[in-house]
């Protein structure tokens, strides 16, 4: 039967789009020819399934503040403050979310949304906080810096993009990106400081675009530069979309916006005001405060002084500060954190049979190197890397089945490398030793013909087994297969019952022994 134009036509142009691209393979959202026929396989049912019971998750939100800060805690050393903070703005956002779902007229009701403006220097775990409380609730979560947005999004990226990642990291469920949350990093670089200069003027462009998202608007599901997006919502139309068609605008308004940032220089000024104003400080102004607590100090007209448009920052109902970790705040995320990155380097080592532990004097000289690296808990893992970079080289190949890091390998891992490969060496050549007597005497039991072996046929034979990896028993089994017919043709021929096993005869096994068995025959005459 052939099919109508209407129904050839979309599918030529995603052809001749494909062609265009290169053979690109093209994703579209709805409408692919196929998609209504073809039944949904046991792969997509669990999707639909996964993205259902997200929905209800959120539809039956009933997480207390003090649930979510003890799941927080599980997972983040120190930041006690920030815990208590975004645990209660979290717990009412997504209450109110479920009131909306199940009383709509809520929806038309003013509401100021607990977006977040979270302060503190890089590594602290701002950004972990976030990523440990979307992961309980079941909400897409997507990451961003400021700085990577430009005002028209025709240089750099467009903040909407941020919305149409949600959609993706929620494979596509549109409904359920709508109850995601937003992590936009950096946003201290958006300030404009009222120089004028360009990257200010875009500055305060971004803190508008990002404004109309954190309020309430629709975003297309195609950006203005995804011209396969554009045809394809057209041929949805051309087709009679609407009912069929799936969903392609993301309402952002049970959104979640968490703006972050080190604000330093903010820290600097908030100093300066304080320590200028003729009431309250004069009686500590000798004490030395951290950035921390100047941060904690800020206060509306701070922030707008330091370049924030009022609107924005008033978009950014909840301020908390994270702290600046120390040497010892660095131990206990080793000691105590679940899932934290000496964890994954013990899982990493597992996947060899490797057990890795980690002496408690190691763990604090690392921790110790990680905070000279001023860069939080990122610093763990600059320290660490190096630490075991040369060890996750190695290990897997030696058969060593366990490494205890102590001190030495932390200040020099290269040498108490050479030191473990050696022992190890070692050992294995003790253990091939012994594995070579046993083949000696297996051969006079089987055979009845003594072998012996010299200091240099067993350095030979171990040192070929070093380098092949290989163990005794499997490299006689290759190298030596021919010993038992050659052997008992020379003993037949000269009544010897007894061989050495020289260097000459390991190294050059075949021709050693035809060189044998033509001596017999000449000597048997
Ligand atoms: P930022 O404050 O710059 O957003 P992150 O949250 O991205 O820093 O921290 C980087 C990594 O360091 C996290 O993924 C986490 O593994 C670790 N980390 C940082 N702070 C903490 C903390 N307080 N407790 C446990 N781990 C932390």
């Amino acid at each position: 039967m052939s099919k109508t134009e209407s129904e050839e036509k979309p599918k030529g142009i995603e052809e001749q789009l494909k062609d265009m691209l290169g053979g690109a393979n093209l994703t579209f959202f709805a409408g692919q020819p196929d998609a209504e026929t073809s039944e949904p396989d046991a792969a997509s049912k669990e999707d639909n399934r996964k993205k259902e019971d997200a929905l209800s998750a959120i539809e039956k939100f009933d997480l207390k503040p003090r649930d979510v800060r003890d799941y927080l805690d599980r997972f983040v050393i120190r930041q006690d403050e920030a815990k208590k903070v975004l645990s209660v703005a979290i717990c009412d956002h997504y209450n109110h979310v479920r009131q909306c779902l199940v009383d709509s007229n809520l929806r038309d009701k003013e509401y100021i949304k607990h977006n977040v403006l979270l302060l503190g220097p890089t590594g602290v775990g701002k950004t972990y906080l976030i990523k440990c409380m979307a992961r309980l609730i079941g909400v897409p979560f997507v990451k961003a810096d400021a700085t990577k947005f430009s005002e028209t999004g025709y240089v750099g990226h467009d903040v909407e993009d941020l919305v149409r990642d949600l959609v993706k990291v929620a494979d596509g469920d549109v409904d359920l990106a709508q109850y995601g949350i937003v992590f936009i990093d950096e946003v201290d670089k958006i300030a404009a400081t009222g120089s004028g200069s360009g990257k200010d003027v875009s500055g305060r462009g971004v803190q508008v675009n990002l404004l109309k998202l954190m309020e309430e608007t629709d975003v297309s599901l195609f950006s203005q530069t995804d011209i396969i997006g554009q045809m394809q919502a057209v041929m949805d139309m051309q087709r009679g979309g609407g009912d069929g068609a799936a969903k392609r605008t993301v309402n952002t308004r049970h959104i979640l916006f968490i703006v972050s940032g080190a604000f330093g220089s903010l820290a600097e000024q908030v100093q300066k005001r304080v320590s200028s104003s003729p009431i309250g400080f004069s009686g500590d102004a000798n004490l030395e405060k951290s950035d921390g607590e100047y941060l904690r100090m800020a206060r509306t007209g701070d922030f707008i002084t330091y370049g924030f448009e009022p609107e924005f920052i008033g978009r950014l109902p909840v301020r908390v500060v994270c702290d600046a970790l120390d040497a010892s705040d660095l131990q206990s995320i080793m000691e105590k954190a679940e899932g934290n990155i000496v964890e994954q380097y013990a899982s990493d080592f597992r996947g060899y049979d490797i057990k890795l532990s980690m002496a408690k004097e190691s763990i604090k000289a690392i921790a110790e190197e990680a905070y000279r690296e001023k860069t939080g808990a990122r610093g763990l893992t600059t320290v660490l890397e190096k630490v075991f970079r040369d060890y996750k080289f190695e290990l897997p190949s030696t058969g060593i089945k366990s490494l205890e890091v102590d001190l030495k390998a932390v200040e020099n891992p290269q040498e108490a490398l050479q030191e473990l490969l050696g022992k190890k060496e070692s050992v294995r050549r003790a253990v091939m030793q012994k594995d070579i007597d046993l083949y000696l005497d297996r051969f006079y039991r089987e055979h009845e013909l003594k072998l012996s072996m010299n200091k240099a046929g067993r350095e030979a034979i171990i040192l070929q087994c070093l380098a092949d990896n290989m163990m005794v028993k499997r490299w006689v089994e290759v190298n030596f297969h021919d010993f038992e017919y050659a052997l008992n043709l020379i003993a037949r021929n000269t009544g010897r019952k007894s061989f050495s096993i020289t260097k000459k005869l390991v190294e050059n096994t075949e021709q050693e022994l035809s060189d044998r068995i033509a001596a017999s025959f000449k000597e048997k005459g």
